[in-house]
């Protein structure tokens, strides 16, 4: 059986979460954000989410050994034999080549979403999240037909609390000082196809799914490096 693995990259609030949701389901891949994980776990008040908070926080990334093994024992359950797509892992080399341990021969899909750091802070700030389906909305660029309530199942919206100016800093810095590196990684490997991430959700859905389904010719979308 050949399996697919798909990893988003890009920075906080490049679109990865939003972009995520519709490839899961045109891939029929299942949809693994280490982000919403360890957000279920702050939620459920487990002993990981309690070790994970402050960097959250903080806008710092999670030291790896927590990730890796909140990952791996996600990714060896049942719907992912078929493959997955991954939003927000790996974010460092050292979870990237646990990674590669892992999966052996098999070389992931990788797809980095560009969006200039100039962008990103009112990408953040302006980001709302239904607390009872997760899905992801923007006060200007995505807004809900009625405030502070999901378009999809009517939950109460949020702001999560490192969606402010202050953290995004940190989580800038966090993204181009380990998680950048990646592309270098990924390039040395199969390839990275770029997106640009400052178009229309459903642009940058079409050359998302273009680059891992392989780009079509002349299409202008997707271009493998
Ligand atoms: P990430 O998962 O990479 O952190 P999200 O998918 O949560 O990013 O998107 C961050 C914010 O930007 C959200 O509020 C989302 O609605 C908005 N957003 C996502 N894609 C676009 C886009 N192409 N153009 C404008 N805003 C977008
Ligand atoms: P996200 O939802 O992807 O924006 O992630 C929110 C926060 O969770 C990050 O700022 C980190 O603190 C933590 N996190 C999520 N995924 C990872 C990861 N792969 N490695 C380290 N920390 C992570």
């Amino acid at each position: 059986m050949s399996k697919n693995v798909v990893i988003l990259v890009g920075a906080p609030g490049a679109g990865k979460g939003t972009q995520a949701v519709r490839l899961s389901q045109a891939l029929e891949l299942p949809h693994i954000s280490t982000g919403d994980l360890f957000r279920a776990n702050l939620a459920g008040g487990t002993a990981l989410g309690d070790r994970a908070r402050s960097f959250m926080d903080q806008g710092e990334l999670v030291p790896d050994e927590l990730v890796l093994e909140m990952l791996f024992d996600r990714v060896a359950q049942e719907d992912c034999q078929k493959g997955y797509l991954l939003d927000g892992f790996p974010r460092t080399i050292a979870q990237a080549e646990a990674l590669e341990a892992r999966l052996g021969d098999l070389v992931p899909t990788v797809v980095d979403i560009q969006v200039p750091d100039s962008d990103i802070e009112q990408r953040i700030v302006g980001r709302r999240m239904c607390k009872e389906c997760g899905a992801i909305f923007h006060l200007t660029f995505n807004a809900p037909a009625a405030e502070g309530t999901c378009d999809t199942c009517s939950g109460a919206l949020y702001q999560r609390k490192d969606d402010t100016k202050e953290v995004v800093r940190t989580r800038l810095e966090e993204y181009h000082s380990k998680t950048a590196p990646l592309i270098a990684f990924y390039t040395e490997r199969g390839g990275v196809s770029e997106v640009d991430g400052r178009q229309q959700p459903d642009l940058v859905f079409e050359a998302c799914l273009a680059s891992i389904q392989g780009p079509i010719q002349g299409s202008g979308h997707g271009v493998s490096i």
